[in-house]
């Protein structure tokens, strides 16, 4: 470490040293890979979080679509404590208490048979992934194991699912890319898809809605259209619900909207509530294939994961999330419309499904967020200049209603600043 740089006096030196590398360098102790907003919130309850300072903002990221029952929710804290004070963690080499709870629960509520716990989504990508080309060797086809997926996707970062998402912006410097995935347009009409279809292919792997990619939904004859052409090939179909699903769009999940189901499904985000979980959801044909020994984590599936997961589900319909959902999306997005006619130098358009929202901007997105941030209100920015708004699924219509006059006065401040350049 010390190179040329030998001083004599060593305790002093070396501090005097240690400051010089840190200021010539200039790097903080944390990897700078975020541009962060200058808030650091110390406490949330429902909509809202205070900062340091005690300030109040509007929280309508909900932390990228994972606090879906809002901050602090009471059942969500009872569960996480009442099972802190029992049992965090044993592994999987025994049974852990609640996994089968919350797996039959997401059973009963889904097409799926089976399914896998993971941390987080991207290991949850990772397995399905894993699924599909384990299923086509299984069945005497390990030549199927490239994953057609689509441009403006998002599916992680880790090495595979960079390849997947495919986007410069996460594979640049990173090569070389992991082999496997084709990415492919998003077109308008999902038919085409099928001539990308090779005797390699194992799968197609889509988001039901692009969340990162700007709230591009893909409309319902065309995840049918999907559904179809991984029957008539017998490649399989997987639904990134990661950030779409638990709710999100006002059904459990995004997909019933189309009345087609995927043969694998990973999700993660809202189904922890704020507490890191995710699971990979599949059929019985795929699921049968990942025996004893195929995949493993250390900490998926562990007992605080499992109480967060349960309770989320259970408060989802207890709750009457989902009714609340649809209700409080006609009043959002009528509200955005409206904020839209009344500033169309600025809104260009509003799309998305139940509660994941999003407007389409004429200006550059971080603008908007960090004005809207000014204004104590939190938005996500996202692909294809476009604001997400993603507000907890049990959001109260007044909350909407501040959330609106914020967006307004953002709207507002930043007509301002373009008639003083
Ligand atoms: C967030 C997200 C992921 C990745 O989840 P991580 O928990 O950050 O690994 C994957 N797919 C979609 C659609 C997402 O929104």
């Amino acid at each position: 470490m010390f190179g040329q740089f030998r001083p004599k006096d060593l305790s002093l030196n070396k501090i005097m040293y240690e400051i010089m590398v840190e200021k010539q360098n200039n790097i903080s102790s944390i990897l700078p890979t975020y541009a962060r907003m200058d808030a650091k919130f110390i406490r949330g309850e429902g909509c809202k979080l205070y900062d340091d300072n005690d300030q109040q903002y509007h929280d309508f990221g909900s932390g990228i679509a994972v606090n879906c029952l809002g901050h602090c929710h009471p059942a969500l804290v009872k569960a996480l404590t009442d099972q802190a004070g029992k049992l965090w963690h044993t592994s999987n080499i025994f049974h852990i208490d609640g996994q089968a709870t919350l797996a039959d629960k997401l059973c009963d509520i889904t097409f799926a048979d089976s399914m896998f716990f993971t941390n987080s989504g991207a290991e949850a990508v990772e397995c399905a992934i894993k699924m599909a080309r384990r299923y086509h060797d299984a069945n005497g086809n390990p030549e199927k194991f490239r994953v057609i997926s689509f441009e403006g996707s998002f599916h992680g970062r880790t090495l595979a699912t960079i390849a997947a998402g495919g986007s410069e912006k996460l594979t640049k410097g990173f090569g070389p890319v992991m082999d496997g995935f084709d990415v492919i347009r998003f077109y308008r009409d999902m038919s085409k898809v099928e001539d990308h279809i090779t005797n390699e292919t194992a799968a197609i792997l889509i988001e039901p809605i692009q969340g990162e990619g700007g709230i591009r939904p893909v409309s319902r004859e065309n995840l049918q259209k999907l559904r179809q052409i991984a029957d008539k090939h017998d490649i399989l179909l997987i639904f990134d619900e990661i950030q779409c699903g638990v709710g999100r769009t006002g059904k459990m999940f995004a997909h019933e909207h189309a009345g087609v189901t995927p043969d694998i499904m990973p999700i993660a985000k809202g189904i922890g509530g704020g507490f890191p979980l995710g699971a990979c959801l599949a059929v019985e044909k795929v699921a049968k294939h990942m025996t004893l020994g195929t995949h493993g984590s250390t900490y998926g599936g562990n007992p605080l994961a499992m109480a967060m997961g349960i309770a989320v589900i259970e408060t989802i319909e207890n709750e009457d999330i989902l009714a609340n959902v649809q209700k409080m999306s006609d009043k959002l997005s009528l509200d955005l419309m409206k904020l839209r006619k009344k500033y169309p130098d600025v809104i260009d358009m509003v799309r998305g499904l139940g509660l994941m929202m999003g407007i389409k901007l004429h200006i550059e997105p971080p603008e908007f967020v960090r004005t809207a941030f000014k204004n104590k209100l939190l938005l996500v920015g996202a692909g294809e200049n476009t604001v997400r708004i993603l507000p907890p699924l049990n959001i109260t219509a007044e909350d909407i209603d501040r959330a609106i006059e914020l967006m307004d006065m953002t709207c507002q401040d930043i007509l301002k600043n373009k008639s003083l350049d």
